[in-house]
């Protein structure tokens, strides 16, 4: 089985920790969709298994296409590979393009899954994220989206925003879980250079959390979301019983994937292509950089992608794939994370329990293959 991705990458204004590829000339964004058909026909043979199971339109802002072109992508995906057995097809959506009109639009595709990006529901740090909605906004996107019949609703929240503290995320969480939407990613703030944070911390207007901090807040969306019954499968998610993100969970489990538009990844189990083209160049014609990937890499993603889940690595699955000494270096090498209770090995699996999720990091570069 694998996943389709579309990646739509415009936005309307770049928010200020936003290091992904996008771009804000949206006057490339019809003729961008367009090279996106172009480019499933050229790339209908990359995938070896072409039985897509999800969809996943990511970015940039998904929802600046109107949802019957979004269906006319996976009407036309539908003609060249199998996609009898989709199971999910989500949307990412900025809070503010969520009008009734988009939602009743929406209603009428085959997406049955958004993907919000909240960030948090406090209006001060949205305005310091750069962010385009206020708390307001999101609250009214989620109820819309609910009261439409969307019945699986993810949103994402940062968290370790410095001189926003375990107050305000205190409140943005539970305003999610007012909310009861059936899924929840929450990031640890990153300062990704080239970002308007990376300038603002150079000038020093504003600092790293102390790590301290970072524990605290990370513990506390731990604890919140966990008491309120939501299953921590994931470094960043969290998820209702029968809600994990299937398209995520299937990059974690090394699956296939194909990626179409400028900015998307793409791998069919040996090789890893990715294209960076500036939008006008990609409408003209597509140009890829590709890696084949080695045993290595294999492997070291295997123990990154297992480690990051609950259910960490299948020591049995490991050694049959990559030998019983491979599977040895990396008991050995979690000797000491082992005795520390940060790796816990039992029925055959080692994984971090997910209250030590924070550390995972770490955990994972010192088992890496060099
Ligand atoms: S965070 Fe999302 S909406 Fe903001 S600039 Fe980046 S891709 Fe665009």
């Amino acid at each position: 089985m694998a996943g389709l991705y579309f990646h739509i990458p415009f936005c309307r204004r770049i928010c200020a920790y936003c290091d992904f590829f996008r771009s804000a000339e949206l006057k490339w964004l019809p003729a961008a969709v367009q090279a996106m058909h172009t480019e499933m026909d050229e790339q209908r043979d990359f995938l070896c298994d072409s039985n897509i199971r999800t969809i996943y339109f990511g970015g940039g802002t998904p929802s600046l296409v109107e949802p019957s072109q979004v269906q006319l992508l996976i009407d036309h995906a539908a003609r060249l590979w199998d996609c009898s057995q989709v199971g999910e097809i989500t949307l990412e959506a900025n809070p503010d393009d969520i009008t009734p009109e988009y939602v009743a639009a929406l209603r009428s595709t085959d997406v049955n899954r958004v993907s919000l990006g909240v960030q948090s529901f406090d209006d001060e740090e949205l305005r310091f994220m750069n962010r385009r909605h206020s708390a307001a906004d999101a609250v009214a996107a989620v109820r819309r989206l609910q009261d439409a019949g969307i019945e699986n609703i993810t949103i994402d929240l940062i968290f370790g925003v410095d001189g926003f503290g375990e107050q305000v995320l205190e409140r943005s969480l539970a305003q999610a879980l007012e909310l009861d939407v059936q899924h929840v990613s929450a990031y640890h703030l990153t300062i990704e250079q080239n970002t308007a944070f990376h300038r603002r911390l150079e000038r020093g207007q504003m600092r790293i959390v102390a790590e301290e901090q970072s524990e605290r807040e990370y513990a506390l969306v731990h604890r919140r979301l966990t008491e309120a019954g939501y299953e921590h499968y994931e470094v960043s998610n969290f998820a209702r019983e029968g809600y994990r993100a299937q398209h995520n969970s299937s990059y974690w489990h090394g699956e296939e994937y194909l990626g179409i538009g400028t900015g998307a990844h793409s791998f069919n189990g040996r090789v890893r292509r990715w294209s960076q083209q500036p939008v006008a160049e990609y409408i003209a014609e597509r140009r890829y950089e590709e890696e084949i990937l080695s045993e290595q890499a294999h492997r070291n993603e295997r123990v990154m992608t297992a480690l990051r889940c609950a259910e960490g690595i299948d020591l049995e699955a490991f050694e049959s794939r990559f030998g019983a000494v491979a599977k040895e270096q990396i008991l050995q090498a979690a000797k000491l994370w082992i005795a520390q209770g940060d790796v816990v090995v039992s029925e055959r699996r080692m994984r971090i329990p997910t209250e030590r999720f924070l550390i995972s990091d770490a955990v994972i570069e010192s088992l890496f293959e060099v």
